[in-house]
């Protein structure tokens, strides 16, 4: 019961030569969070899109539920599974209202009214919109991060097993990250997320597993604190490390006793460090990280 991609590569038609994935494979489990992280240009909304089926790979296979999904009788099934936020969400904005918007997706599947009603509900609840002051209004009227949250509500709507978003937190002001970042774990605690982010700190506070992408070539694939211990590899893909991994690195090589953590969210490497300044004797500092 997955969302798996094998050996997959891909190019456009428009410049065949060019290779934007190269045997590319992935599994995307039934629940939790993979970050897809790489820098502009490095195929994560190539990935995105042959993820949901709307681009098919040159070669390898995408399989849902070990089902290859161009050999099924519609694709349109696939897509409902695999729901995609585009990095530009006003491409998949189209209803009058914000409701409507919302109701279209499971209405297009046949779905009866009220059931697209309840669904639309319980979406706007999720998403953090309020129903009594978004419902009626035009989409376009919102802000860029409550178009987002209108984007991802749609999505939900159509219940998928698997949701891949395209940078969903790019150029939101912090109250809009914050309240994405929230959506995001609290639906990768019943789906399995797919984040496709340049932003390596975002994937770190979001994601339990990593995958380090650059010109299309998998570079690293594991735990989240795996993807920040070679800096060799962060700064010839041009991703930025969170600062307080960069302050633990600075202390260690300043002599601290400090090993390295499994565990890379920002609140453990804080303690961490806050628990190495602040030790009379620093060798006694428990480094070990936070399990799980
Ligand atoms: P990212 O999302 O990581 O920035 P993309 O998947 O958008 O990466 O792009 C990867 C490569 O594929 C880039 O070289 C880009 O120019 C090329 N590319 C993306 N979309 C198209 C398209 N529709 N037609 C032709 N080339 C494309
Ligand atoms: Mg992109």
């Amino acid at each position: 019961m997955a969302l798996k991609l094998i050996s997959v590569s891909a190019r456009y038609p428009i410049d065949e030569a060019h290779i934007v994935l190269t045997k590319v494979s992935i599994t995307v489990r039934d629940s939790g969070c993979l970050a897809v992280v790489g820098p502009s240009g490095s195929g994560k909304s190539t990935l995105g899109r042959i993820m949901n089926g709307l681009h098919r790979p040159s070669e390898g296979t995408v399989e849902l539920d070990n089902l290859d999904i161009h050999s099924m009788p519609s694709i349109a099934e696939a897509r409902r599974r695999v729901g995609l936020l585009m990095q530009q969400p006003d491409n998949q904005l189209f209803g009058m209202t914000v409701g409507e918007d919302i109701r279209f997706g499971p209405s297009q599947a046949g779905i009866d009214l009220d059931t697209c009603v309840s669904r639309m509900e319980r979406a706007m609840l999720q998403v953090g919109l309020d129903i009594d002051s978004f419902a009626a209004r035009s989409p376009f009227s919102l802000s860029g991060g409550e178009r987002r949250r209108v984007a991802l509500a749609g999505l939900l709507a159509m219940q998928p097993r698997h949701l891949v978003l395209d940078e969903p937190v790019a150029g939101l002001d912090p109250a809009g990250r914050a309240k994405i970042e929230a959506v995001i774990a609290e639906t990768g605690r019943h789906i399995g997320v797919v984040l496709l982010t340049a932003d390596l700190p975002l994937a770190l506070r979001l994601a339990d597993h990593v995958i380090l992408l650059d010109a299309g070539h998998v570079e690293y694939d594991g735990a989240p604190a795996g993807a920040v211990a070679d800096r060799a590899l962060l700064s010839r893909l041009r991703l930025l490390a969170p600062v307080e991994a960069d302050v633990l690195d600075a202390l260690r090589q300043r002599g601290a006793p400090l090993e390295p953590l499994e565990d890379m969210r920002p609140a453990t490497v804080l303690e961490t460090i806050a628990a190495a300044v602040l030790a009379p004797d620093s060798r006694k500092v428990a480094t070990k990280g936070r399990s799980h």
